[in-house]
């Protein structure tokens, strides 16, 4: 048999990144309605409540705590109390707690709702310039250098945007890694202290950039979004690449051949496509 009884919502409510005009009339609604607000770190979400005026019942929810706290919020929600979720900033679960209280009330049919606002992955990314269409979000890149440069490795050839998070104590050696391993042309963006007094969004190659940090300390400082552009599709084919073609083409329609061999090679459709209508061409003279 299934309780009758009305099961709390838990409310994800993204907070301002930066400044504190940026939340939405909904998040300070939801904030002002909910019987508890979740936190990060009390004392960072208490300044929030102060600047707009609202008092709240506070508990600590963060990684140290999380399981505990996990099934303390599941109880409460199950008995019928609403609880809004906040992180010290941005949208909670981005690089922030609250996954593991998501999935388990997801399970146990508790309704989860997400009050949208801001985030630094997206507000960096449409400042960027890059390519918006598909993008790759890493999270923080490993701390340790040989963890770090693997990751890179891994993402060397990755063909479309990918954006990472990093602190200031790392962002030198992040883009140091970054030079020798994707190379020193790459193109990059780096936001920092988005929203904030010292906003500033620096683009070009990773040459340019950790010159531009190298020479000024002011640079090193604050909060760190990097963008980086996906590895130029070649222009390059190889003989193998057009065997790999001519064996396709033999099989099937012009267009599958071309994106099944772009696939693989990286190489561009519009090109692959050009060089199979001149193979084509030549199979129908022989
Ligand atoms: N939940 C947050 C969000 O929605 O973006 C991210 C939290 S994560 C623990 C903190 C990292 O996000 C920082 O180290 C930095 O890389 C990035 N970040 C947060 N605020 C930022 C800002 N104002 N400017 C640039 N990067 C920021």
């Amino acid at each position: 048999m299934t309780s009758s009884k009305k099961k709390g919502t838990l409310y994800l409510i993204a907070t301002p990144i930066g400044n504190f005009n940026d939340i939405s009339y909904r998040a300070i609604t939801t904030i002002k309605n909910s019987e508890y607000i979740a936190a990060e770190n009390t004392k960072h979400t208490l300044k929030l409540l102060n600047h707009l005026g609202i008092k709240a019942k506070l508990i600590s929810y963060n990684d140290h705590n999380e399981k505990n706290q996990a099934n303390y919020l599941l109880d409460l929600l199950q008995q019928g109390h609403d609880i809004g979720m906040v992180s010290d900033a941005g949208t909670p679960l981005i690089c922030d707690p609250g996954y593991t209280i998501v999935n388990i009330a997801r399970e146990k049919a508790i309704k989860v709702v997400s009050i949208p606002g801001p985030c630094a992955l997206i507000t960096a990314l449409c400042a960027s310039g890059m390519p918006t269409d598909r993008f790759s979000f890493l999270g923080f890149l490993p701390s340790t250098t040989s963890a770090r440069q693997q990751k890179l490795k891994e993402m060397q050839e990755y063909p479309y945007t990918w954006i990472v998070y990093e602190a200031p104590h790392r962002i030198l050696k992040s883009l140091t890694d970054m030079h020798t391993i994707l190379s020193p042309e790459r193109h990059i963006v780096i936001a920092r202290e988005l929203t904030k007094t010292f906003e500033t969004v620096h683009s070009g190659t990773i040459e340019n950039l950790l010159e531009i940090l190298y020479n000024s300390k002011d640079e090193q400082r604050g909060e760190f979004v990097v963008i980086i552009q996906g590895k130029a599709k070649s222009s390059e084919v190889k003989s193998k690449d057009m065997q790999l073609l001519s064996l396709l083409l033999a099989e099937m329609p012009i267009k599958k051949a071309c994106a099944i061999v772009s696939e693989t090679t990286g190489i561009s459709k519009k090109i692959l496509y050009q060089e199979a209508l001149k193979l084509k061409d030549k199979t129908y003279k022989v």
